[in-house]
């Protein structure tokens, strides 16, 4: 993953910018005064979160994202903020090796090969007559449309070779494809085979929104296993993943909560229902891992569990997993023998709900929608909950029985933060079982929930180089989404071919200049780091027209120099075709500027339409001047447009000619 992206994943840019401009909510989004113009009386400036993006919408009309907020507001290069936001995001920027980069790379054409087997998956889904049983029982399961996309819902043909040969054909062997957990190996006879066949395929997707593996449902009535998922491999490790948590995170944040499900359709119900802020642990217990990701988002959880003993029992080693992993507050205080003492209090609320028995959360929602937040409302208290559970069948007679309950719960009561939801505790638990509540306070417990050293911060990880592909699958936000990674696409592969052909920036220009289009500017560029790459490689050929990459790289820090080679990823074209190349590259220019304005179009329009309810008479003319303005902008981008693609026609026209 790109060191810029995790750094991303880590921060929320209304953070970032809350601390140098007051910002109120509005609508989805928050507006403040800009901090970059004279701007007192309308808030002109803007903090997307869903996009994690900035923009002023008066005299800067300018925007991007945390680090170039940054750059302008303190006067930094890219690398200050660079190393400030990593810093403050507890992300290391050591240089990634050479050894590390060929692994990079192979895991890069992993990530390809699994996004095109999702892909493949998915239109066998949507088209093949052989999934009409699976989209019968997806029908049944009563999914949507909207939901099947959202999830990029899959079928694996039932065969030993379909999947194997289509991706041969594609150029992938058979050691990616085993690597990938796509085929599998018969260790006697060496044969190897596709692994999934004949089930539905839900994608699992990582916290970024990169497909890593897939967990596969049986369409056989007595298929075995019921779910088969993908193997371990370097990108699929689901102790590390959380499904869901990609659509999941931005509803965890804003909802101050995450619940957390055993089954993969139990996130898909409730995401269909409108339960957003939903993941599903991948395995019977949550992990230290898996903490470690949620905790970014929020330090509410609700675990809403089957009502079986296995379920039981993987709660309570969630539990334990959980106080081995979250924050404490530690306090040093003298106890009443006069000793130091050592406390830590978890700095979470921990709540648990059961369903009701023969229920998941999957047939609750379908059978009732209003069922699920009434049964999260009656999520207990950790504590409550586990002193209802061990004491509701315990031998009030049996002196050892109450001993041993009351050892499972008292290391959790000394863990609440609160004194007197502490105290509470405390007398719950006497009441429950019978006995004197200072007896219970003497038991002395040995306590593996605070044997692992604990600390405030975030964990110090190195990132590597990979390809950077941001995506925030979300059903109201994908049709945005899509054209942000369109456009993104679109923007490295510019970069990507003028690195390779600088002479293209000159050529790019003329072009645009020809149709009266302004010739490509930083502004153009989503990412800070891919508006200084653009800098860089601008003044650097200006500077020497014969410069090469190894020139431009010398001048590059670290990270950008990592972007270069993610972006000389991207296939190359051969000198001779440089012509065609410009003619694609200035309408791709233009395409992902038609795209830029029609969003922020689409903002502005909610911007007008906001204003005018609250009846602010200065900021109504302010967007209805900018909903004059930006359809010309866009109505100008068609008319070049169009003019570009009579030439290139013209252009394949006459040497479709002179072949002839
Ligand atoms: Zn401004």
């Amino acid at each position: 993953m790109r060191v810029t992206e995790e750094i991303k994943n880590r921060l929320d840019i209304v953070d970032v910018v809350s601390e140098h401009v007051a910002l109120r909510k509005s609508g989805r989004n928050y507006a403040g005064f800009c901090p970059f113009h004279p701007n007192t009386r309308t808030p002109s400036f803007y903090v997307f979160p869903e996009t994690q993006t900035w923009h002023c919408f008066g005299a800067c009309a300018e925007g991007g994202d945390v680090f170039s907020f940054l750059m302008k507001k303190e006067g930094w290069d890219f690398r200050e903020a660079l190393e400030h936001l990593a810093k403050r995001a507890g992300v290391s920027l050591e240089e990634t090796k050479p050894m590390e980069q060929a692994k990079q790379a192979k895991v890069t054409r992993q990530e390809r090969l699994l996004a095109a087997a999702a892909d493949y998956f998915h239109q066998l889904f949507l088209h093949a007559p052989q999934a009409e049983y699976a989209r019968r029982y997806v029908l049944e399961r009563g999914l949507q449309e909207e939901t099947i996309a959202a999830f990029g819902l899959g079928y694996a043909l039932d065969s030993w070779d379909a999947c194997r040969t289509h991706f041969n054909a594609q150029g992938y062997d058979d050691d990616e494809l085993l690597a990938a957990g796509l085929l599998t190996v018969n260790e006697e006879r060496g044969t190897k085979y596709d692994r999934f066949r004949n089930r539905l395929m839900i994608p699992i997707r990582d916290v970024n929104g990169r497909v890593v593996g897939f967990g596969a449902r049986t369409l056989d009535k007595d298929g075995v296993p019921k779910y088969l998922n993908s193997p371990q491999t370097d990108l699929f490790n689901k102790s590390h993943l959380l499904f869901g948590l990609d659509m999941a995170k931005r509803h965890i944040r804003e909802a101050r909560q995450a619940v957390i499900v055993e089954g993969y359709m139990d996130v898909i119900q409730a995401w269909q229902a409108g339960f957003r802020n939903v993941v599903a642990q991948m395995g019977t217990a949550l992990t230290h891992e898996q903490l470690q990701l949620l905790k970014r988002y929020t330090k509410q959880f609700v675990l809403a569990l089957d009502a079986d003993a296995a379920g039981f029992k993987a709660t309570m080693r969630s539990l334990e997993v959980a106080r081995e992993s979250l924050d404490r507050e530690v306090n040093i205080r003298f106890d009443a023998r006069g000793l130091l003492r050592q406390e830590g209090r978890l700095q979470a609320d921990i709540r648990v709900v059961t369903l009701p028995v023969g229920y998941d959360p999957d047939k609750l929602i379908r059978e009732d929608v209003t069922a699920w937040p009434k049964l999260l409302a009656k999520a207990q208290p950790v504590v409550a909950y586990v002193i209802d559970v061990v004491t509701c069948n315990l031998d009030l007679n049996d002196g050892k029985a109450k001993t041993a309950a009351a050892r499972r719960v008292i290391p959790l009561i000394r863990d609440v933060l609160d004194p007197v939801e502490r105290d509470h505790y405390w007398q719950m638990l006497a009441r429950a079982l019978h006995v004197d509540e200072r007896a219970l306070r003497q038991i002395r417990v040995e306590d593996g929930g605070r044997k692992r050293p604990s600390s405030s911060e975030v964990p110090v990880r190195s990132v590597a180089v990979g390809v950077g592909k941001r995506r925030n699958g979300d059903g109201e936000t994908a049709v945005i989404n899509g054209g942000i990674i369109a456009t993104h696409k679109r923007e490295a592969n510019y970069l990507s071919q003028c690195l390779r052909h600088p002479q293209l920036l000159t050529s790019v220009n003329q072009r645009l200049t020809q149709n009266s289009q302004p010739p490509v500017r930083e502004a153009d560029f989503t990412t800070a780091e891919d508006k200084a790459l653009f800098r860089h490689l601008s003044q650097i050929s200006h500077a020497s027209p014969f410069a090469t990459i190894e020139d431009l790289c010398d001048s590059l820090d670290n990270v950008l120099q990592e972007r270069v080679q993610t972006l000389l990823t991207f296939p190359p074209t051969p000198d001779s075709e440089l012509e065609r190349l410009a003619d694609e590259l200035a309408k791709s220019v233009l395409d992902w500027r038609l795209e830029k304005t029609r969003r922020l179009l689409n903002e502005v329009k909610q911007l007008f339409d906001e204003a005018k309810e609250m009846n602010d008479i200065e900021a109504i003319e302010t967007y209805k001047e900018q909903l004059r303005r930006l359809p010309l902008i866009v109505f100008s981008i068609n008319r070049a447009r169009d003019a570009m693609s009579a030439v290139s026609r013209r252009k394949a026209d006459d040497s479709a000619n002179n072949l002839l």
